[in-house]
């Protein structure tokens, strides 16, 4: 049978929950048990995909098509085992189905309440993954914090599950904090007891206490949290902060999180756990021998969650060349044409993000220009291949007007135009042009001689597109459309040839990028500007 371990977290937000479980499913994964990761998120919206990057940071796209929470990215990037639909649930969502199913008599009649129906429907999505066999282990992340109104639902349906399915089967993992008070000179464990008597309240017992701390945790404390919050010694875990989250795996087996959790779902241990691909990794990515500074603009660069799987990507990218990436943010609207010298001039490569709407696209676009005619290494995806492609029609084909139908609809020239597919939608939620999609590469390209075959697929997430009816005006100018959607032809991949690298892609790399895989687009694209560095030097 399946083996569940919940994860909730206690005193603050933002302690990492998401790595944690990762780093837990990636040791469990290294001990050769199948394990995969969901997060249930208490918000109302039935997916982040209609919400603001500023309110939660990047929207992470899976293979089906499914608009998710970041930390999904995480667990893929971690564990290299795609995600679906079913590992990201919201309150939005679990209401949904029951109002649905409501509205369809299924209740007979019934008063449909919190407890039992949504806690039914929670426990229903916690158990999907689990049902469908493919997995020994399911860990469900809680998001939010015990104690806020919006989670009490979900912990109610922890303690229903745990007390069906026994304590063999399933255990919650607490994540809490251990301050330190500076001017005490202390490490303070009253916030955990508070955390774990709050989760005592609503009937959970913690198995495990996994404790964040800036410093290391003595055996006192150990013994304090572990006889006043009711857990064994050996299951007051330490998470000091690290110094790259892809420290994190080795410093929970350090700690033994992993024997820890097998010994209390009495599974076996197995084999040692394999790590060596993952060492490998971590200690290209610690001793690099060279180092570059690639730009990135965009205009949610404030906050950097806004585009955390193109950071992270850089990272693998970065490691797979031994080269130290450092990510410059660069916000677009900032961008003119008398100041994209002294903003960009410096710099070994270029990545223009993905986006929506009108702000700061003509910074966008200028940049585009500069780094086009100044032969630096250019990556666009998205919004940023739309933009290359503005561009080129405004200053090398001399469409004047060339713009996306997205910032002006009535443009002379719409070289970006919305899919036709699309132009009947009216509803904004999960009805962009979602997830994968085939892909095929012209042979005697760059994007081939980049992925070394013609079929690729690759995840999406736009309602706009190249205007085919350009396509020859383009390509008799030089530009060329290397990747192609083999079912409606769309043009998914441009680049051009006299250029180092100047490659852009309607679908999105960051995506599929893990630790195991760095995306080529990005390999390649670092290689690039690495090149570019040494020649300039
Ligand atoms: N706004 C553009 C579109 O919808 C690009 C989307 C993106 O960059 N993800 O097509």
């Amino acid at each position: 049978m399946t083996k569940y371990i919940f994860v909730t977290g206690g005193v603050t937000s933002s302690l990492g929950k998401g790595i944690i479980s990762a780093s837990l499913a990636k040791l469990l994964q290294a001990r050769g048990y199948r394990v995969t990761i969901q997060k249930f998120d208490p918000y109302i919206n039935i997916d982040p995909g209609t919400l603001n990057p500023y309110e939660h940071g990047e929207c992470y796209v899976t293979e089906d098509g499914a608009e998710t929470d970041l930390d999904l990215g995480h667990y893929e990037r971690f564990l290299n085992v795609a995600t679906t639909q079913a590992n990201n649930i919201t309150t939005g969502r679990i209401y949904q189905n029951v109002i649905n199913r409501e509205r369809e008599g299924a209740y007979l009649g019934k008063t449909v309440q919190v407890v039992p129906h949504i806690t039914d429907e929670i426990k229903r999505n916690m158990r999907l993954l689990g049902e469908s066999g493919d997995y020994d282990i399911v860990i469900t992340e809680l998001g939010g914090t015990v104690g806020d109104i919006e989670s009490l639902p979900y912990i109610e349906a922890v303690r229903q599950f745990k007390w069906e399915v026994g304590s063999n089967n399933a255990i919650v993992i607490h994540l809490t904090l251990i301050p330190f008070l500076a001017a005490a000179g202390e490490l303070k464990t009253k916030p955990t007891q508070h955390s774990v008597k709050m989760l005592l309240e609503y009937g959970i017992q913690p198995d495990i206490l996994v404790c964040r701390t800036e410093h290391h945790i003595s055996q006192d404390i150990r013994k304090k949290i572990a006889l006043f919050c009711n857990v064994n010694l050996n299951a007051v875990i330490e998470s000091v902060d690290a110094k790259t989250i892809y420290d994190v795996p080795l410093l929970m087996l350090k700690e033994q999180l992993d024997r820890t959790v097998l010994s209390k779902l009495k599974l076996p241990l197995k084999s040692d756990p394999d790590l060596e691909n993952w060492k490998d990794f971590l200690g290209r990515l610690k001793n690099p021998t060279a180092e570059i500074k690639i730009g990135l603009v965009g205009k949610y660069v404030e906050l950097p969650d806004a585009y955390k799987s193109i950071t992270e990507a850089f990272i693998h990218a970065g490691a797979q060349n031994e080269c130290k990436v450092r990510v410059e943010s660069i916000h677009s609207e900032g961008v003119t044409e008398e100041n994209v010298k002294s903003k960009l001039g410096h710099l070994d490569g270029v990545l223009v993000a993905p986006g929506f709407g009108n702000r700061g696209i003509e910074g966008k676009i200028i940049a585009i220009q500069f780094i086009r005619e100044n032969n630096i290494p250019f990556l666009g995806i998205c919004l940023g291949m739309q933009c290359a492609v503005i561009e080129y029609g405004r200053n090398v084909l001399g469409l004047k007007h060339a713009h996306s139908t997205e910032m002006d609809e009535r443009t002379d020239d719409a070289v970006i135009s919305m899919m036709e597919d699309q132009k009947k939608i009216t509803l904004k939620g999960g009805t962009m042009r979602l997830g994968a999609y085939n892909c095929e590469l012209k042979k005697g390209t760059k994007a081939y001689s980049i992925y070394g075959k013609t079929k690729i697929s690759e995840r999406h997430r736009h309602r706009y597109e190249f205007n085919n009816q350009y396509l020859a005006q383009y390509e008799t100018a030089g530009m060329v459309m290397s990747g192609i959607n083999p079912d409606n032809n769309l043009v998914e991949l441009i680049e051009l040839k006299n250029h180092p690298y100047f490659v852009a892609s309607q679908f999105h790399p960051e995506l599929k990028s893990t630790v195991a895989n760095p995306h080529p687009l990005f390999v390649k694209f670092v290689a690039a500007s690495l090149e570019y560095a040494k020649k300039k030097n």
